[in-house]
């Protein structure tokens, strides 16, 4: 039998807040399912970003007209929404960058190049984003460090006891993600990091995939840094952030130098700015990060818990539906998941069952989804992978499985 998808809100409403659904591709209703990669952005992001630029657009922090006081107002107003949801003990410890890929690389370059040395070990997991893996790489080749991977269960889940194992005086850092964005798995990041802790490792966590879905909280979890890409949470690409511990992040040289990150320039030495300005060198992304904080004030008022239980109905009822049908099937069964569906199909190549797919309409990603190793270790080149959002129906589920049916029967 069908799960109901029922909802504390009305879908119907939330999809005229995007217009970029109300389309056709190939002749058919637009149905949007590369939520992992990236979301759509509600009216009150595009209003916000064309507001500044037609309103306001000015550089931000030394300007003292009224312009430039505005946008850094609103600049600033960001970073009080995202201390806030995330709930960072202060705005000094969240610094604006484009997204998570800087963030960690910020971290490496920054944190690693000062306190690891050689003989000392990262831990990452086989479910990492390369982007989560090659700045730990060139750390670990800089440095003579070494990098070791908790393996991931056949269901998608890590493997906490070789996690366990792995820990030892030796290990500086940990480096996780929150949620896996080809898989869904969510990852028990609260024990992950006491674990941690424990060995005196600081740890990092890699949120791309929770922003939009997760509850997080870094005080309550007590991680060192978190990251955040505001592209997949409704918000414009080029913008997102990283936390730090301000104790941590006060012993770390900047990242890049340049406008805003001084306090004093002479050929002699320049003195560093305050956190959070000291990592935030040169002209930021003005624009997208006031627009960013829509994106925020959107998810907050449609309510995270509503888009969690929302966007898990669509995913029991999609893995119901898609794994009955012949020769599917899932890679990725965890038993806490966000909203990713991963499948392969027998006989037929994933990049072909997206074209398809695509000329049906309906956009997913396929491939290995920058999670090399992660394929490796199922022995496949890639998945079909179906993400959904607060937007996405029951009934674009339905397309989806007819439209998988037909190319199932067709190529048979
Ligand atoms: N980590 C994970 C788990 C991701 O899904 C992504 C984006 N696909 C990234 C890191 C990189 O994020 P960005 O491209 O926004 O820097």
């Amino acid at each position: 039998m069908d799960s109901p998808v029922t909802t504390a809100f009305n879908v119907a409403e939330i999809r005229k807040q995007f217009p970029v659904l109300h389309q056709q591709v190939n002749g058919r209703n637009l149905v949007y399912f590369d939520n992992a990669a990236t979301s759509q952005k509600p009216l009150s992001v595009i209003q916000t970003l064309s507001d500044y630029y037609s309103g306001y657009n000015a550089n931000i922090h030394r300007g003292i007209h009224t312009l430039a006081e505005r946008a850094t107002k609103a600049y600033e107003e960001t970073r009080q929404s995202v201390k806030a949801f995330i709930n960072a003990a202060s705005t000094e410890e969240i610094i604006f960058v484009r997204g998570v890929t800087e963030a960690i690389n910020l971290v490496a370059s920054s944190y690693g190049r000062k306190f690891l040395k050689a003989g000392d070990e990262i831990i990452i997991s086989a479910l990492e984003h390369h982007s989560n893996i090659v700045p730990w790489q060139l750390l670990c080749e800089e440095k003579q460090a070494t990098l070791r991977v908790i393996p991931v269960l056949e269901n998608g889940e890590l493997d906490l006891d070789a996690y366990r194992k792995l820990l030892s005086g030796k290990t500086k850092l940990v480096a996780i993600n929150h949620a896996s964005n080809s898989l869904g798995t969510i990852n028990p990041i609260k024990e992950i990091i006491d674990l941690a802790h424990q060995t005196g490792a600081v740890v990092l966590i890699d949120g791309a995939q929770a922003g939009a879905h997760l509850p997080i909280d870094v005080q309550q979890l007590g991680c060192d840094f978190y990251c955040l890409s505001s592209h997949k949470m409704y918000g414009p690409t080029g913008t997102g952030v990283l936390y730090g511990k301000k104790e941590l992040l006060s012993t770390m040289p900047p990242y890049q130098g340049g406008g805003e990150m001084i306090k004093d320039v002479t050929f002699a030495k320049t003195t560093y700015n305050n956190l959070p300005y000291k990592f935030e060198a040169g002209t930021p992304n003005i624009a997208d990060t006031i627009a960013f904080k829509s994106a925020i004030d959107f998810i907050n008022e449609t309510g995270k818990e509503n888009i969690a239980a929302h966007e898990s109905a669509l995913l029991n009822y999609a893995t119901k539906k898609a794994g009955a049908l012949p020769g599917v099937k899932i890679i990725g069964t965890a038993q806490n998941k966000v909203s990713v569906l991963s499948f392969v199909i027998d006989g037929l190549h994933p990049f072909d069952i997206g074209q398809m797919l695509d000329a049906r309409g309906i956009a997913v990603r396929t491939g290995h989804h920058c999670t090399q190793p992660l394929m490796d270790r199922f022995g496949i080149e890639g998945t079909v992978r179906a993400s959904f959002a607060v937007y996405n129906t029951k009934e674009e589920i339905d397309q989806l499985a007819e439209g998988l049916s037909r190319i199932i029967s067709f190529m048979k």
